[in-house]
């Protein structure tokens, strides 16, 4: 069952609440962190909801549903972003309604970001999307080649790179997941030690639902939260 817009007022100040008590752990402050809401399968009213309850990002997972909804999102205040897998002939049709697009992990992708950009003369931010977990059929990069994505990815004009995003396995414990998380934060740092041109590590994108807090103490900076700001998900509605 979706929550009602109660539920929805009630969970986003739970996990605010949580987000800083993660926060302060670590010696960090609440707005130190951003809280992206993951939209997939909500209808525009809830978000829109949530944006007047203080929500200040927003993630799509899905071209066409992103599309739908667009004209219909209160984004005065409120910022739009991609975090699904992208598909290269789709990218025209994101670039310039996105501010950022989570989930780049090759130089093909990056290349038609670069293109589309250029004809709307903008440049698109971008998160690399790192498969940490070395998972078979799923997205992002494997960790052994990342620098040499990035160090293609620095000379393409019109894109940059703003950080990592990863989603870990799904893991039976909390341990486990933040090993995978810790991982993720150690080559952030190593990156950012690096001071490559055009590549910064402002952001550090994971932990969702089940595990933002753990993500947080590892290192996050931007947690993506669905289910437990929204409810279930219904995807046959
Ligand atoms: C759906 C989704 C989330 C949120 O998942 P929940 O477990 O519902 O919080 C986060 N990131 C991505 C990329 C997603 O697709």
């Amino acid at each position: 069952m979706v929550n009602s817009l109660s539920d929805v007022e009630y969970n986003y100040k739970t996990i605010c609440e949580n987000i800083e008590k993660a926060a302060l752990s670590v010696n960090k402050n609440f707005s130190d962190i951003i809280f992206l809401a993951a939209t997939k399968t909500v209808d525009v009213e809830t978000i829109n909801y949530s944006i007047d309850l203080g929500l200040r990002y927003i993630g799509e997972n899905k071209v066409q549903e992103l599309l739908s909804k667009y004209d219909r999102y209160n984004l005065d205040k409120c910022s739009l972003q991609f975090i699904g897998h992208l598909q290269t002939n789709k990218v025209r049709q994101i670039v310039s309604k996105v501010d950022l697009i989570q989930s780049v992990d090759s130089v093909k992708l990056a290349k038609e970001i670069s293109k589309q950009s250029k004809l709307y003369n903008t440049v698109t931010d971008v998160l690399i999307e790192v498969n940490i977990g070395k998972e078979e059929n799923k997205s992002g990069v494997m960790p052994e080649n990342l620098y040499e994505l990035l160090d293609e990815i620095k000379d393409i004009d019109n894109i940059k790179v703003k950080g990592l995003m990863a989603i870990p396995p799904i893991c039976e414990n909390k341990q486990k997941i933040c090993k995978f998380f810790d991982n993720m934060n150690n080559i952030f740092i190593d990156i950012d030690s690096k001071n490559i041109d055009n590549i910064s590590m402002d952001i550090l994108s994971m932990g969702m639902s089940d595990d933002y807090q753990e993500a947080i103490k590892c290192g996050a900076n931007m947690v993506r939260v669905g289910s437990a700001l929204f409810g279930a998900r219904n995807y046959n509605k």
